[in-house]
C-alpha cells in the first residue's frame, strides 16, 4: 500500500512517520504525476488559504478532482479537513470541495487556539488525543457524511465513503490508530479494485 502526502506546505513529515508506524509505505507527494501510482493520499494541516494556491499552481485542483472521482481515498487534517469541505463559512469559494459539509476556520476563540483533549472516535480509539491548533470546526454535515467524533458538541471529524477527515492533528501523537483506520479504507478501496466495482 502506498500512500502520498500533499507537500506543498504544513506539517508532513510528521505524518509519513505514522502512515509507516500504521505499515504502509509513505512518499511526500510535489508533484501530480505521482498522484497515479499511490493508493491514497493525506492533505495535511498549515494554511488552507496558501495550500490552496499552491494547489492550483501545480495543478492539483484539477488532478485531485480526478482522484476522487477513482474513489482513491483522500485523509484531511485541520487544514487539510478545509480542503475538502463543500462550503466553507463566510467564504465565498472552496478549495476540493469534496465533502458534503459546512466548516468554520479558526472556530474556538483565542483563548482555546491550541490544546489536547482526549476524545473517543468509535471504531479508532477510546481516547484518542486529539491536538487542536487553531483548528475549524464542522458546522453541517449532509445526509451521506458520518460523523465520527465531537468536542462539546461540535462535529470534529467526519468520514464520507473514501473522504476522511479530522479538525484536530493525529500526526502530532505517537499514536497512528486514526493513520491505521484511514488504511483500512485504502484497503477496502484496494478490494472494490481487485473485484472491480471502481
Ligand atoms: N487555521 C488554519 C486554516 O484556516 C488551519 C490550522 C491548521 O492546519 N493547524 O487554514
Amino acid at each position: 500500500m502506498k500512500i502520498g502526502v500533499l507537500a506543498l506546505q504544513g506539517a508532513v513529515a510528521e505524518h509519513i512517520q505514522l502512515l509507516q508506524q500504521a505499515g504502509a509505505e509513505a512518499v511526500t507527494v510535489k508533484r501530480v504525476e505521482q498522484l497515479d501510482e499511490l493508493d491514497g493520499l493525506v492533505l495535511p494541516g498549515g494554511e488552507s488559504t496558501a495550500i490552496g494556491k499552491l494547489m492550483k499552481k501545480y495543478g492539483f485542483d484539477v488532478a485531485l478532482q480526478e482522484f476522487s472521482a477513482q474513489k482513491k481515498p483522500l485523509f484531511g487534517t485541520c487544514a487539510g479537513l478545509i480542503i475538502l469541505a463543500g462550503e466553507i463559512e463566510g467564504q465565498d469559494w472552496t478549495h476540493l470541495g469534496l465533502m458534503n459539509m459546512k466548516v468554520a476556520r479558526n472556530a474556538f476563540g483565542r483563548q482555546r487556539e491550541s490544546f489536547e483533549i482526549d476524545l473517543p472516535i468509535p471504531g479508532v480509539a477510546e481516547d484518542f488525543r486529539a491536538v487542536f491548533i487553531r483548528a475549524p470546526l464542522i458546522r453541517e454535515v449532509g445526509d451521506n457524511v458520518n460523523i465520527l467524533a465531537r468536542y462539546k458538541d461540535e462535529i470534529v471529524a467526519a468520514r464520507q465513503g473514501h473522504l476522511l477527515c479530522a479538525s484536530f492533528h493525529p500526526e502530532l501523537t505517537d499514536d497512528s490508530r486514526m493513520h491505521a483506520y484511514f488504511l483500512q479504507m485504502v484497503k477496502e478501496y484496494r478490494s472494490q479494485v481487485a473485484v472491480g466495482t471502481v
